[in-house]
């Protein structure tokens, strides 16, 4: 399956979270075992020279396909979560919203130093979160070699957030 069959399996959901909103859907993807293991492959080739240690999965829908990427490099899995969810000592990293800020955190040994990270998302749009994220990770003392999604939403212009790190998003909207 190549990338624009894949595209057929995110659907379009009208006034999602909020009127005015398209949000792109990705519950078709993962209901299909042909399209999921399709985007894993297609993913993995972009990153599977970059000798990767870690993934990193951002909360939630990252966690998802970031464990089968984590699985089939070989490579350690870590959370990066909302507050309130991992237990223990964290490195917290606000970032700013449309209307006020959120916060990320992960686990402060989660990460050795020096260590090569993958951060994965489903979706690339502002590019608020995977920017936190990576601060994150580089606080911790991981090295961000690249990040990867299932898709950029080009018009919302993410990239300008996240301009030193290599960005491999499988589908373009
Ligand atoms: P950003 O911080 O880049 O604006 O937003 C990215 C985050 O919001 C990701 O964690 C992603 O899961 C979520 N997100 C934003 N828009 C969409 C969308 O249309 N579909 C899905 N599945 N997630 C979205």
């Amino acid at each position: 399956m190549e990338h624009d069959e894949l595209k057929k399996y995110i659907h379009d959901v009208p006034d999602f979270p909020k009127p005015g909103i398209v949000f792109k859907d990705i519950a078709p993807l993962l209901a299909s075992a042909k399209a999921r293991t399709a985007a894993v492959d297609l993913l993995l080739k972009e990153v599977e020279n970059l000798k990767i240690d870690t993934v990193v999965g951002i909360e939630s829908r990252g966690f998802l396909l970031g464990t089968l990427l984590a699985d089939r490099l070989g490579a350690k899995f870590v959370m990066v979560r909302k507050p309130g969810k991992l237990p223990g000592d964290l490195e917290r990293m606000p970032y700013q919203l449309e209307y006020g800020y959120d916060t990320l955190e992960i686990q402060e040994h989660a990460i050795a130093k020096g260590e090569k990270v993958l951060i994965h998302d489903d979706v690339l749009a502002t590019g608020g979160t995977v920017s936190a994220a990576a601060d994150l990770v580089e606080k911790v003392g991981g090295e961000v070699v690249a990040l990867n999604f299932l898709m950029e939403l080009s018009f919302l212009n993410g990239r300008k957030k996240i301009k030193s790190h290599k960005v491999l998003p499988l589908i373009k909207f």
